[in-house]
């Protein structure tokens, strides 16, 4: 099953987490896992040059360290950077100790302020520590699936504008696996999303 909105649960399960945006302003914001890489992240950084949206990337340090140039790049144009640790470490099968260190590996690369788990793996005893050392644990509202191979870019592109509301924290990937959706449905979502009066926003960090 996929579940594109998040159950409440979910939400209470990782308390003072950031989900979602105020719900009065017809406002989302764009975020973007697991790059920067050259295949995908320049053309990423084009389209929204080219409609003048600025967007939160949660990279990971591996890559920000072999790709110093695509990440200088996003930085120039105004877009926000978030930890999404060294090396997407899933804390629920590598545990602890690799993932803080993960993260303090990418804190020296970049002193980030905003933080999103890799998976949105967490335990509940993380985010109070976490909450110690960033000042927005971001997880989000709508999960796009770009990365999902067994579903149509169509069916991608629905997840959003079925779901999207004030608010919303939108989930896409700049990495290969999201490619062959994201080239398609990231235009069309934004242009959908213009239609229908909705403002970008970067996450407040
Ligand atoms: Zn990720």
């Amino acid at each position: 099953m996929r579940i594109v909105r998040p159950i409440r649960l979910l939400r209470w399960f990782y308390p003072g987490t950031f989900w979602r945006g105020n719900r009065t302003v017809r406002t989302v914001y764009l975020t973007f896992d697991d790059g920067p890489i050259p295949e995908v992240t320049p053309w990423v950084l084009d389209i929204l040059k080219q409609y003048n949206i600025k967007a939160t990337f949660f990279c990971v340090g591996n890559n920000v360290e072999k790709y110093p140039q695509v990440f200088n790049r996003l930085i120039k144009e105004g877009h926000l950077v978030g930890n999404h640790t060294y090396n997407h470490i899933n804390i629920w099968k590598q545990g602890t100790k690799d993932y803080y260190s993960g993260i303090q590996k990418f804190q020296k690369l970049y002193c980030a302020t905003l933080f999103r788990p890799p998976h949105g793996k967490l335990y509940p005893w993380n985010v109070w520590r976490l909450k110690k050392m960033f000042k927005k644990i971001v997880m989000w509202d709508v999960l796009t699936y770009d990365f999902e191979k067994n579903i149509s870019s169509d069916e991608v592109l629905k997840n959003i504008t079925q779901n999207v509301r004030n608010g919303s924290v939108i989930v896409f990937h700049d990495s290969t696996k999201a490619w062959g959706h994201l080239n398609k449905v990231l235009p069309l979502s934004i242009e959908w999303l213009i239609k229908n009066k909705y403002h970008f926003k970067l996450i407040e960090n």
